[in-house]
C-alpha cells in the first residue's frame, strides 16, 4: 500500500473512531490533510470551529495567518502536512482531555510513521507540551531540536499558535520569524550535518527532552 492510501485508512478509521466521547458532539473528523511525502509536519491541538464544518485542519482565521507564512518561506500548503493531536474538536474548543489525547495517540503516531517528515513544527503550547512536557513556548518558540517520541527520533521545531500571533503583535513577530527556521533545518538536514550528528547523538541514550539544538 502506498503512502497515500495509508494515510487514507488512517483518516478512514479517525472518521469511525469512538474511542473517546468527542465525536459524539463534533459534526464530524479532522483526520489532518497534505502531501504524503511532506517534509514538513504541523501539528496543532485540536479541531475549531471552522475546521469541524468542513473536515479540515487550520482553515479558519489562523489558517489564513498560516497560509500566509508558507507563502513567505515558499512553501504551499499542498507541499506540506497540517495535522492535529485530537481529530474531533473540543467543545467549545476546550483543551483536550488527557484521555482524549491518549486515545487519539496511536492516529498521529501512524501519521508520522507513514508521513516520515524531516522537521515536526508545533504549533502552539499545547501541542509543543505534547512532545515536550515540561518546556516553556516563551524560552524555546524557534529553536529545532530532536527528540524521541514513541521510540522515534524527530526534529521537533516549536512555534507559536496562529492565533495567538494573531492576538498579539509580539507573538505575530516571533512566529514570523521563527517560521523562517523551518528553510534553515532543511537546509542544514539536506547539508547532511544535522544526520551526522544524529548518528553521534543516538548513540547517547537518556537524553531526553533537552538534546541538543540544531539552530
Ligand atoms: N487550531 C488548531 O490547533 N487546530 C486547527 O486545526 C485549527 C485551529
Amino acid at each position: 500500500m502506498d503512502k497515500k492510501n495509508k494515510l487514507g485508512r488512517v483518516a478512514q478509521e479517525v472518521a469511525e473512531c469512538q474511542k473517546c466521547p468527542l465525536y459524539k458532539k463534533a459534526t464530524q473528523a479532522v483526520p489532518g490533510a497534505g502531501n504524503p511525502d511532506a517534509e514538513v509536519m504541523f501539528i496543532g491541538e485540536g479541531p475549531g470551529y471552522h475546521e469541524d464544518q468542513q473536515g479540515l485542519p487550520f482553515v479558519g482565521a489562523a489558517g489564513k495567518l498560516l497560509d500566509k507564512a508558507l507563502d513567505s518561506i515558499k512553501l504551499k500548503r499542498e507541499e506540506v502536512f497540517i495535522g492535529n493531536i485530537v481529530k474531533h474538536r473540543p467543545p467549545g474548543n476546550r483543551d483536550p482531555l488527557p484521555a482524549e489525547i491518549k486515545a487519539c495517540t496511536p492516529f498521529l503516531a501512524r501519521q508520522i510513521e507513514i508521513i516520515n517528515p524531516k522537521i515536526i513544527a508545533t504549533l502552539g503550547r499545547f501541542a509543543m507540551n505534547y512532545f515536550l512536557p515540561s518546556a516553556k513556548i516563551s524560552q524555546v518558540h524557534g529553536q529545532a531540536r530532536y527528540i524521541t517520541w514513541q521510540e522515534k527520533r524527530l526534529v521537533l521545531l516549536p512555534l507559536y499558535h496562529p492565533a495567538a500571533a494573531l492576538r498579539r503583535g509580539q507573538v505575530m513577530e516571533d512566529f514570523l520569524k521563527d517560521f523562517k527556521k523551518i528553510t534553515m533545518v532543511l537546509d542544514k538536514i539536506k547539508n547532511k550535518d544535522v544526520e551526522e550528528e544524529l548518528e553521534e547523538v543516538k548513540e547517547e541514550k537518556n537524553k531526553k527532552e533537552q538534546l541538543r539544538l540544531i539552530c
